[in-house]
């Protein structure tokens, strides 16, 4: 079987760490900036970063309605941290006139861990994980709430404030809060991997 065609929305954001991630993932990895690019592939992962610059960056470069309909059409996608926010239909804390590609059912709360523990790491149990993954935030969103068609794969308990889903999948979509192409990890990455080839099959 030919390795799946992974793109990398390479419009800002750590799009190198995915594009090696999902080489050592098996999959068959480029960079996408173009709707031509877009079209070459099967399947897109939206890195960290920032998503008002991905949002903008989408729309100026003509990438955001192909990237809408291609997902309408059930193209598989990786959402990290800022990628997350993009694959929401809903945000809380955005800027004004900040639009998401859109996707999954949920609403996510921007920057939602606070300025006191802008960043930190855990270890995170991930359901269909024998080990927790080492995880790190860097001014992360989290699911404040979620469809019934959302599957929490893993959530951060923050005490008072709450228990939060920060990996979710609705179908062929898998967003996580937090950076798992930083590191050696690539559960998550081979995971998506393999959800690509099951939808593509
Ligand atoms: N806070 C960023 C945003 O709103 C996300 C941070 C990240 O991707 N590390 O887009």
């Amino acid at each position: 079987m030919s390795a799946v065609r992974v793109g990398v929305l390479a419009l800002q954001g750590d799009v190198r760490e995915h594009l090696r991630m999902l080489a050592d993932s098996g999959a068959e990895p480029s960079t996408v900036r173009r709707a031509d690019e877009l079209e070459t592939v099967e399947a897109l992962v939206v890195p960290g970063g920032e998503s008002t610059t991905i949002d903008k960056l989408s729309r100026a470069f003509d990438l955001r309605e192909p990237i809408r309909g291609r997902i309408a059409a059930g193209m598989p996608v990786l959402g990290t941290c800022a990628g997350m926010i993009m694959l929401a239909d809903r945000i809380e804390g955005g800027i004004a006139g900040q639009q998401t590609f859109g996707g999954l059912d949920v609403t996510v709360r921007r920057n939602a861990f606070g300025r006191q523990v802008d960043s930190f790491e855990a270890d995170l149990r991930v359901e269909g994980l024998d080990a927790p993954m080492r995880a790190a935030f860097i001014r992360a969103p989290w699911v404040e709430r979620y469809g019934p068609d959302v599957e929490v794969l893993a959530s951060v308990d923050r005490g008072e404030a709450g228990v939060h889903p920060v990996v979710v999948r609705q179908g062929p979509l898998l967003a996580a809060s937090f950076h798992p192409e930083v590191g050696r990890d690539d559960r998550l990455h081979r995971r998506f991997v393999g959800m690509c080839r099951e939808a593509l099959r």
